[in-house]
């Protein structure tokens, strides 16, 4: 008899994108007249930059031939792109990362999924709150979650993130082990400065926590003061993995390509307390467990950073910033409440009248015909807001900024 993973079992259904592809659905058949603008998604829609294109094109006739076909991928990643990795978003800015740190992978949800696996089942983990749900979903998978009452799990800490705290957790008050942190942030497009990481950064080297950043949407930076990298704040090798992705970056979504940064300085720890070393273990999981990244796809991200795709790609993100600046300014002109969308394609916003955050959603797709996502589905701290995204075509932001504005 095969007995399964019981952890799965303790899941819920996963309810928030279901629930609103099925309430617009609802919508849509009731009121085919009336086009619904969506700004919910959080995937990008801007084409693959053009010397994105190309790379994949000559890699794949590269594949047409004998001479230059390429089978198995090294499990860690090509040399070409580990050291474009390295000298552009490590090197350029002065951050001592060397090439034996990076691992590649089809994508940053893998990695931080995954990344479960080297770590011991007795760990206590923290999350922000609200929260990216691959974290907490992973952790129970992993059985680290404990038992969930009323949306939260008894093993995980969660840390609130609201208008009052300027969305800056606080240290954790139980002792955690492991901590998520995602800056930018996704749901709430709000950042950390260098002063508040390196909090944080102090506060794992005295405790002996292992911080797992998560800096997806690094390249949506603006201001000076908001760190790309934790590894810029010093102490930060002793104590973090960071984790990055194409995915927003360069719209790879669809062509899938991240990578982990695992320092060599990192230690975690034994049962008996001897010091052990999350580089070697990642090395030992990924070669186990993985078999490297399609040789296509990794010539497609070494273009994220030749000089024109450098430009192509700056050109888009641009893009979805104009697109965030004219949501959140919009927003705030009409005298209602948003974060957000200044470092992250991401606006949070708070419903007006203490509206919930799915009294809103309906309100919102039901007289206005524009979809947000709930809040609340991101946890117990998002209630009470709604996000908005800037992937969305121009034209159709413009235009649903305009309804909220004219109804607020
Ligand atoms: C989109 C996103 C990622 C990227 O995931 P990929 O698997 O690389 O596409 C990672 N973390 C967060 C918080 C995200 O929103």
């Amino acid at each position: 008899m095969a007995l399964v993973n019981e952890n799965f079992l303790r899941l819920p259904g996963s309810y928030l994108f279901a629930e609103i592809a099925q309430r617009v659905s609802a919508y849509r058949s009731a009121h085919p007249d009336r086009p619904v603008i969506s700004l919910g998604i959080g995937d990008v829609t801007r084409p693959l930059a053009p010397a994105v294109i190309k790379a994949l094109q000559d890699a794949t006739l590269e594949m047409a031939s004998e001479k230059t076909m390429r089978g198995y991928a090294p499990y860690y990643g090509y040399d070409f792109l580990i050291e474009a990795i390295v000298k552009n978003d490590f090197h350029a800015r002065r951050i001592p990362i060397d090439a034996g740190e990076v691992f590649v992978s089809d994508g940053a949800k893998s990695d931080t999924g995954n990344i479960g696996d080297i770590l011991g089942a007795g760990n206590t983990v923290a999350v922000t709150d609200p929260v990216y749900p691959v974290y907490v979903d992973t952790s129970v998978i992993a059985g680290r979650a404990g038992t969930l009452t009323d949306g939260q799990w008894s093993g995980i800490e969660y840390l609130p993130c609201t208008a009052e705290n300027g969305f800056v957790p606080e240290l954790p008050k139980k002792h955690a082990d492991v901590v998520y942190l995602c800056y930018p942030n996704n749901p709430t497009g709000t950042t950390l400065t260098r002063k508040e990481l390196k909090k944080w950064v102090d506060y794992a080297v005295e405790n002996r926590v292992l911080l797992l950043y998560d800096a997806a949407y690094e390249a949506f930076i603006t201001e000076k003061d908001v760190p790309h990298s934790i590894f810029e704040i010093e102490g930060a090798t002793k104590v973090a993995i960071e984790f990055r992705s194409f995915s927003k970056t360069a719209g790879f979504t669809g062509v899938r390509c991240g990578y982990t940064v695992i320092p060599h300085e990192l230690k975690a720890y034994a049962n008996d307390g001897s010091e052990v070393s999350p580089n070697e273990l990642w090395k030992r999981r990924q070669s186990t467990k993985f078999n490297g990244t399609a040789y296509i796809v990794q010539r497609a991200a070494e273009a994220v950073y030749s000089s024109e795709g450098k430009q192509q790609i700056r050109e888009t993100i641009d893009f979805y910033m104009e697109n965030a600046k004219i949501i959140r300014t919009g927003l705030e002109k009409a005298g209602m409440k948003a974060f957000g969308g200044v470092n992250a394609p991401y606006i949070w916003l708070q419903t007006p009248d203490g509206k919930s955050s799915w009294e809103y959603f309906d309100y919102l797709l039901n007289e206005l015909q524009i979809v947000t996502t709930p809040g609340s589905g991101f946890g117990k701290s998002g209630e009470g807001f709604v996000r908005l995204t800037a992937f969305g075509k121009r034209e159709e932001t413009v235009e649903a900024v305009e309804r909220i504005v004219r109804s607020a």
